[in-house]
């Protein structure tokens, strides 16, 4: 039998695999979810909660809170916060171009992405397509699965400086994804739709919109000696989502209410109608508790809660030492790193590090401190959002990764496995809080 942190990192390739856009994430969560009986709670009804009881609320398809209420619900939340989004290339409106003889796709950059990591890969197409149907609109996720789409580079020869240059693409002229052949007579726009209605099966007349994007097609793999470590896309932050909703699956005595709630929108700034920054999560903590009689004690539950930032974090890279301050260099395979940061870019403050930590030693499991340099901009999270917009304790934590944004990213397999029990543990733990 496969050892538990391998089966665990299956697992989460899997997910992953399922979740080629944020949407498509969602249902993945959705799934998963329904399968152990929590039940949707829709934003336009009225919600019926009861303690013992598991539930969860989607916003636009591609954010989710999940929740399970424990005995005492006033004992506080316990929040686990992650993003469902990955930077990337999406479609604009008008997308569809005849370069070159050539169906070509025009593209705006989301987020950061690694631009170079996605050329000369097997980029399947996924996302949401919105189509009306006698009068109503209706939204469809779209996945080809197979590779549909490329960013071909030019040959070397064309191109002698790429390897002291870098490999760059100018975000208006280089960008257009390449999809197939044009005869003269067809126009690039009708192809598109054809192609489209056709993975739907609907007329292409029907489809009003789109957001999608591309993905990786190829399936995440382990790699290294002994499998040590994980190849795959997307692992900013479907990790952390996978982590946390497996916790909150296997947790089975739950102090206060244990939350996840996974947003899309981080890579470009939170703000939106269902990103971090919005109304989302303090909606619903609100109507959560006054559906258990507890609106007067709401304030109280986030005075008594925490919130866990859960995202990825730089592991130290052997060829690029010189971007990592040496005393606060954290390894794959070394357990959660618990990330600091005192201008606040992370969350956490000297309490949310004791008690992140005393749940790792609790659990038996290892934990890493994160600190950046000094010379070089630190990311942020959803961490300080969330501690700001709800006036909660929140500890920024992750697991380490390299190539963070490249549509192949890497990853410690043994990492997953130690950060789930962390989670189950902060989701039960009746001492700490
Ligand atoms: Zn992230």
């Amino acid at each position: 039998m496969a050892e538990e942190w391998k089966r665990t990192s299956e697992e989460l390739l899997a997910f992953i695999g399922e979740s080629p856009s944020p949407w498509h994430a969602v249902e993945s969560c959705r799934s998963r979810l329904e399968a152990s009986g929590f039940r949707e709670l829709n934003e336009r009804d009225s919600w019926q909660v009861a303690p013992g009881g598991s539930y969860y609320i989607v916003r636009d398809g591609s954010s989710i809170i999940a929740f399970k209420v424990g005995d005492r619900p006033e004992a506080g939340w316990r929040i686990i916060g992650a993003h469902t989004d990955s930077p990337g290339l999406r479609l604009k409106p008008n997308a569809a171009q005849r370069r070159a003889d050539t169906l070509c796709l025009g593209v705006e950059i989301y987020g950061g992405p690694i631009i170079a990591s996605f050329a000369d890969r097997d980029l399947r197409l996924a996302g949401r397509v919105w189509v009306e149907n006698q009068g109503a609109l209706t939204p469809r996720l779209l996945d080809t699965e197979r590779p549909w789409a490329r960013l071909p580079t030019p040959a070397i020869h064309l191109n002698r400086e790429v390897n002291e240059q870098g490999l760059r693409f100018d975000p208006q002229e280089e960008l257009y994804l390449v999809v197939r052949p044009l005869r003269d007579d067809e126009d690039p726009d009708a192809v598109f739709r054809g192609m489209l209605a056709a993975e739907l099966d609907v007329s292409p007349e029907a489809i009003r919109s789109w957001e999608l994007g591309v993905a990786d097609s190829q399936p995440g793999s382990f790699f290294g000696d002994g499998d040590a470590y994980l190849a795959s896309s997307q692992l900013d932050n479907l990790a952390s989502c996978h982590a946390g909703l497996t916790a909150l699956l296997e947790a089975e005595e739950v102090e206060g209410i244990a939350v996840c709630a996974f947003f899309d929108h981080e890579e470009i700034g939170s703000q939106s109608y269902k990103g971090a920054d919005g109304r989302f999560l303090p909606d619903t903590l609100e109507r959560v508790a006054a559906a258990l009689d507890l609106q007067h004690e709401e304030a109280r539950m986030r005075a008594r809660g925490w919130l866990l930032s859960a995202d990825m974090s730089h592991a130290y890279h052997p060829n690029f030492m010189r971007y990592y301050d040496e005393a606060h260099a954290v390894r794959l395979n070394g357990g959660p790193v618990i990330k600091i940061n005192v201008k606040q870019r992370y969350a956490t403050d000297g309490y949310g590090e004791a008690y992140f930590s005393a749940l790792c030693r609790a659990e038996g499991v290892p934990y890493q401190v994160y600190s950046h340099r000094n010379n070089l901009p630190c990311g942020s999270t959803i961490g300080p959002i969330s501690a700001s917009r709800l006036g909660i304790r929140t500890v920024d934590i992750g697991n380490p990764m390299w190539s963070m944004h490249s549509l192949r990213e890497s990853a410690g397999a043994k990492d997953h496995e130690m950060m789930i029990r962390v989670l189950r543990r902060f989701y039960s733990d009746r001492n700490k809080a």
